[in-house]
């Protein structure tokens, strides 16, 4: 006898406007070149966009190296300088999809160096971690959690600065900077955590601790789908990352402890159609008895 009587979607979730703007450079640049189009690692962190750009032929690279002519597109978390200049001494032709808000990052580092030295507050192995490190390779050391900014040396002698990857959890950020504040009164602090992350994971914050369980659609390479699964668990019973409605296992509302209600979130790299067909299975769970509304 199904249980789930409600399903409630988050109010802000899916598609951030960085990541409609790079699917929509890639698939123009698709259609208007004749030659080969490449993109160099994923143009956004979502499987199910990146598997839809190969079968239209678009070929997708880790390295540089492994492209020898036509078309490049960086995707929306931009890439280091240096592999910009090689593509160009290539003679690839570049396309350009970074997402502004990590360009404004590249900006501040661009416009501090020289005064500043910079803790960035993020993951290492990030592509837009090895963008942004890639500006002034000798002027930022990269932290990834507390622990990492408390081990850092007193640095008396250097005028500091703190950036922070713009999906990074609030939570945490505020905290890390706290500690930096601690340890240097006069360090500069740029919150740079994009607004569509903001928004994300405030309302999962609100939605999440009146649910059973979350579900997050987004994929496992997706930093900020990630960050929601965190931020839930927490505050629900259980909060799962899937990649589409097939990974809903039905016996999850059933037991000891049913589920009557879920919330559903996306990461800022998910397409709608993932969000739809999640919905729609949570639907047939509930055999069309469970409610569905949109967050207030
Ligand atoms: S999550 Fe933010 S920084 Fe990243 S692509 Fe979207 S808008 Fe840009």
């Amino acid at each position: 006898m199904p249980v789930l009587k409600k399903i409630i979607i988050a109010r802000h979730h899916g598609f951030c406007m960085g990541v409609k703007r790079a699917i929509k450079i890639a698939e123009d640049t698709a259609r208007g070149k004749s030659g080969r189009v490449t993109i160099l690692k994923e143009i956004v962190h979502n499987d199910a966009v990146v598997d839809k750009f190969r079968r239209q032929g678009v070929l997708q690279v880790y390295s540089v190296d492994d492209v020898d002519e036509g078309t490049l597109i960086i995707s929306a978390h931009g890439v280091e300088p240096a592999i910009k200049q090689k593509a160009l001494k290539k003679g690839l032709t570049l396309v350009d999809a970074t997402c502004s808000l990590v360009r404004r990052i590249y900006d501040i580092i661009d416009k501090i160096k020289n005064e500043y030295y910079i803790i960035h507050f993020g993951d290492p192995g990030h592509d837009e971690t090895q963008g942004i490190v890639g500006h002034a390779p000798d002027r930022i050391t990269v932290v990834f959690n507390e622990e990492e900014m408390l081990a850092l040396p007193d640095w008396k002698d250097r005028r500091l600065a703190l950036t922070v990857q713009t999906t990074a959890d609030l939570e945490d950020f505020v905290t890390v900077q706290k500690l930096a504040r601690e340890k240097w009164p006069h360090i500069k602090v740029y919150k740079t955590i994009c607004n569509a992350t903001h928004q994300r994971q405030s309302a999962i914050l609100e939605l999440a601790p009146t649910v059973d369980m979350v579900l997050v659609v987004g994929s496992l390479t997706s930093a900020n789908s990630k960050r929601l699964v965190k931020i839930s668990e927490p505050l629900c019973r259980r909060a799962i990352l899937i990649n589409s409605e097939e990974d809903i296992q039905p016996e999850w509302f059933q037991g000891k402890e049913p589920v009557t209600t879920v919330g559903v979130t996306a990461g800022a790299s998910t397409p709608d159609f993932l969000v739809k067909a999640v919905i729609e299975k949570l639907v047939r769970i509930s055999d069309g008895q469970a409610r569905v509304v949109v967050q207030k």
